[in-house]
């Protein structure tokens, strides 16, 4: 029987609606959190995610503006920027949209930001709240994850959790936010032995590795969770014909586009996963709500005498 899908885009805009009623009442308190998105030169991709991080904060009633220094910006000039918006009350969270150009120094940078204002939650000081349960601002991608295992019922507590990959990004705070929540948690990455029997000892399989459709079902126990956080555009025919083949819809997508999503969990999975997210539409769209509402808990945060921190 195949799995329950579980659905990211609406569990997405439930966040939103829930983060426009707080910025509403935050207004009748005279107060409105603002983020400020820093995009340097033009990269395609990265333009596009921030016109979507912008649209998104118009969207909650968020005061939102983005800066966009010139491809040849230096580390000097992107701090003296940060420094800026550090200064500025109005701004709650700062987001300095990565990859930076290779002149800058991108960790001199996010360390610049003023943890306080850190709403990707990368800095070494939301980093060590995290793994001392202390509050903070905790990475937009696996906070989404706890959402979407949190408001679809499915316990952690007590759980076998396996996370395959070990970024900053995502698998290293996965796994923390994991074992805060009870789980008893494995982290694996490029060296594993035995990935696939690691994996099938998960109740709750995270992958996050960045390679198209690797975890396919023999790395899956039947019945278990899974979540793909994985997002890799193929363009190949062979390959789509690997993940998709008799896939009415894909295919239309494909023909029209030259392109399609894959996750890092091959599509086969959904037939013995207990409950499985889509790409797209699974991880892909909390990422976005969860910075929408880690701005709004920047400014609580930072101004918790005058309002309650939820
Ligand atoms: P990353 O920094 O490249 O890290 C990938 C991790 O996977 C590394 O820890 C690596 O191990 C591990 N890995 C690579 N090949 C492996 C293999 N053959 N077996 C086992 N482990 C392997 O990637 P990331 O930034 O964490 O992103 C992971 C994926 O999530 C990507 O597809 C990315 O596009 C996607 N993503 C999605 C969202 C979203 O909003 N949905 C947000 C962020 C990222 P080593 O450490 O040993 O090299």
């Amino acid at each position: 029987m195949p799995g329950v899908i579980l659905d990211g885009t609406k569990i997405a805009s439930e966040i939103r609606a829930e983060v426009a009623a707080d910025v509403k009442s935050l207004a009748s308190a005279g107060l409105r959190p603002g983020l400020a998105v820093v995009l340097v030169g033009h990269n395609p991709a990265s333009e596009i995610y921030v016109r979507g991080k912008v649209k998104s904060s118009e969207e909650v009633g968020l005061y939102s503006e983005r800066h966009t220094p010139a491809e040849t910006a230096s580390t000097d000039e992107l701090l003296a920027l940060v420094e800026d918006l550090n200064r500025r009350d109005e701004i709650d969270g700062i987001l300095v949209q990565l990859p930076l150009p290779p002149q800058v120094d991108a960790k001199k940078v996010l360390m610049a930001v003023d943890p306080a204002k850190d709403v990707d939650g990368f800095h070494p000081m939301n980093v060590g709240f995290l793994s001392t349960q202390r509050p903070g601002l905790v990475p937009c991608t696996p906070g989404g994850v706890m959402e979407i295992l949190r408001r679809s019922n499915i316990p952690v507590a007590g759980q076998e959790a396996v996370v395959v990959g070990r970024s900053d990004i995502v698998g290293k705070p996965m796994a923390m936010l994991l074992l805060n929540a009870n789980a008893t948690v494995t982290v694996c990455h490029s060296k594993t032995r035995d990935l696939p029997g690691v994996c099938r000892r998960a109740d709750i399989l995270v992958a996050a590795i960045g390679r198209a459709g690797m975890v396919t079902r023999d790395f899956v126990k039947p019945r278990a969770t899974v979540i793909d956080v994985g997002m890799n555009k193929i363009t190949d025919r062979a390959e789509f014909e690997r993940f998709f083949a008799g896939n009415e819809k894909r295919e239309q997508a494909f023909a029209k586009n030259g392109s399609t999503l894959v996750g890092d969990v091959h599509p086969e999975v959904a037939e013995i996963a207990g409950a499985i997210t889509p790409v797209p539409g699974g991880v892909g769209p909390l990422t976005i709500a969860m910075l929408m509402a880690n701005t709004v808990r920047a400014a609580k945060l930072r101004r918790a005498a005058a309002v309650p921190v939820g």
